[in-house]
């Protein structure tokens, strides 16, 4: 973590603002927890106030360290760049909102890197980085064998 709070120490530096403990506690927050709402940090970190995690999230946003994960109606999640903390990509529940980080085989992601790249090309687009979420449904929210959705539900064996 000691890298990744430099690295953050950097960013902040480099646009005039302050590594406080405020945003400290905040960004120890998405490290520990990865994507989360304003809720599930206010709940983490006791000492920030509603207003000041808004506030430090939007400077944070505006330079780079942390991003929004897409979810689905107020779901909305934040969580340190992928910069920061390594490409992945995000299982999205559009039933509860939960999010899974996940990483592609090497292989995969080079294969979607060169795919992406052959399409920026024929548009004359000069691409930064990607973000490819799967939205569907979680293992709490698919519906069961019995069509019921059960947060108790194991998955069947075939
Ligand atoms: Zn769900
Ligand atoms: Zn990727």
């Amino acid at each position: 973590m000691t890298s990744v709070h430099d690295e953050i120490g950097r960013l902040l530096d480099d646009a005039g603002l302050r590594y406080t403990p405020g945003r400290r506690a905040l960004i120890e927050v998405l490290a520990r927890r990865g994507p989360s709402t304003l809720p599930e940090i206010l709940a983490a970190a006791p000492g920030l106030t509603q207003s000041s995690a808004y506030r430090h999230l939007g400077e944070l946003e505006a330079v780079g360290v942390v991003q929004r994960v897409p979810t689905p109606g107020d779901h909305t999640r934040v969580e340190l760049a992928d910069g920061l903390t390594g490409h992945h990509h995000h299982l999205v529940c559009d039933a509860c909102g939960a999010v899974i980080d996940v990483e592609l085989d090497t292989d995969l992601e080079a294969a979607v890197e060169t795919a992406l790249a052959r399409v920026a090309a024929r548009h004359a687009f000069v691409g930064e980085r990607h973000d490819i979420d799967l939205h569907g449904r979680c293992r709490s929210c698919a519906p069961g064998p019995s069509g019921a959705a059960s947060p108790t539900a194991t998955r069947r064996r075939s």
